[in-house]
């Protein structure tokens, strides 16, 4: 199947006279006839749903559904993206380990890594994504057990070139995390340029309509834990009467320990009526992307020409510093979110950003709505000026997502906007 095929046949099959919509299956609990299968659920040798807390049967037809999308081997729903991070990172790393991470990544991805990461021990180094490979190599440590992009940066709108990334980590023989949120995989495919494993914030466009705050996790099965690098992956699970993750579930050992280890113990699964409205999002992805592209490339061609712009991103326009990059990894279209700075003060930003009618003033991104942003006094508001500019944020920089409305109408509004500078 095709990937708009998949959108809407992949994950939940519906059988003889069964409902043709995914139903919800709103319960905590599953039963079973017999101890001996519930005592074997509990050993991992047998199949089945133990206790919503680990899985639903909504929630796993839209990660089957993701996981197919991706060209993975499984998925794991989370309740936020900043939890599928966290939980992609923790199924790896421990205290005393240590990440490299590009330095252009989502605000929240930062502050996770630097911040609260550090707290449990966990170190991360920042690097410059354009750097030359040498450059990035000298980040690398004994400890270091996982590299961390994000395909179109949230909100510098860079381009990460996986297929450098993915040869760095795998000649330091460790996994290469891709956050492909923005781009999603209608766009970019991550695992087809040699990213392991996947994380999205299912809060943009996959959701698409600002309803339902969600993340997910997806293994390509394609990196060899058992490398000596990652004990936790080749060694008896205690918590599980000794399973050892690589030999009982082959390629899918990632996303299996990730599932029945990690979310287990920290119980971040999202709700069935939570997949439900992630999977009516996924149902029409395709199309709204590709619309998404569209729009956002005749804003960015519009903005471009004006006097009071002092520089637009897009990496559809062919100046971008990304554009060949966008050209080998986004060839369908580079999504619909722009940045570009207003000239002179930042007052002029926010003037601008308030004489908006259309577009909405909202702390979101990626929604069927347009929408704009000022980062830097809202979503990285806690980071230093040095921090904001590692990050490709300058203190003008406005963030816009460009939504569905009619291409005529949100330009009309650019323009009322400008003219109140
Ligand atoms: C929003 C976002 C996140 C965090 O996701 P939440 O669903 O808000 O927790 C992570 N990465 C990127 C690129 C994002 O845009």
């Amino acid at each position: 199947m095709k990937i708009e095929t998949k959108c809407l046949h992949e994950g939940y099959k519906p059988e003889n006279g069964g409902t043709n919509a995914l139903p919800i299956y709103q319960s905590t609990t599953y039963r079973y006839d017999s101890t001996e299968h519930i005592g074997k659920l509990f050993d991992l040798t047998a199949d089945g749903h133990m206790y919503s807390r680990i899985s639903n049967p909504t929630v796993a037809a839209v990660e089957e559904k993701i996981a197919s999308l991706e060209g993975g081997v499984g998925a794991l729903c989370t309740t936020s993206g900043q939890a599928a991070s966290l939980i992609s990172i923790l199924n790896i790393l421990k205290a005393g380990d240590h990440i490299v991470s590009s330095s252009t990544i989502y605000g929240g991805t930062i502050n996770l890594f630097a911040v609260t990461l550090k707290r449990f021990g966990i170190e991360c180094t920042f690097v410059d994504p354009d750097a030359s490979e040498n450059e990035i190599q000298k980040a690398f440590k004994a400890n270091t057990k996982a590299m961390f992009g994000e395909t179109i940066a949230n909100p510098a709108i860079s381009v990460l070139d996986i297929e450098k990334f993915a040869s760095i980590a795998h000649r330091n023989n460790i996994p290469l995390i891709v956050d492909n949120t923005f781009a999603t995989p209608i766009l970019c495919r991550p695992f087809e340029f040699g990213a392991d494993i996947v994380v999205h914030s299912t809060t943009k466009y996959m959701d698409g309509h600002a309803v339902q705050v969600g993340g997910v996790i997806v293994d390509s099965g394609k990196f060899d834990w058992t490398n000596g690098k990652f004990t936790e992956f080749t060694e008896p699970d205690e918590s599980y009467h000794g399973v050892v993750y690589s030999e009982n579930f082959g390629n899918a050992a990632y996303i299996t320990k990730a599932r029945v280890q990690l979310m287990r113990d920290l119980g971040a699964y999202p709700s069935a009526n939570a997949a439900f409205l992630l999977n009516l999002g996924l149902e029409t992805l395709p199309v709204r992307v590709e619309r998404h592209s569209e729009n956002a490339m005749k804003v960015a061609e519009y903005l471009n020409g004006l006097d009071k712009v002092e520089f637009v991103n897009y990496p559809g326009l062919k100046e971008n510093k990304y554009h060949v990059l966008a050209e080998k990894y986004l060839p369908k279209g580079c999504s619909g979110v722009i940045s570009f700075s207003i000239k002179g003060s930042r007052e002029n930003a926010v003037k601008f950003m308030d004489s908006l009618k259309l577009a909405s003033n909202v702390v979101h991104v990626a929604d069927i709505r347009t929408c704009v942003l000022h980062p830097a006094s809202s979503t990285h508001r806690q980071l230093t000026d040095s921090q904001l500019l590692a990050a490709g944020i300058t203190p003008g920089l406005i963030r816009l997502s460009v939504g569905l409305e009619n291409i005529d109408d949100i330009i009309d509004d650019i323009k009322q906007a400008i003219a109140n500078i």
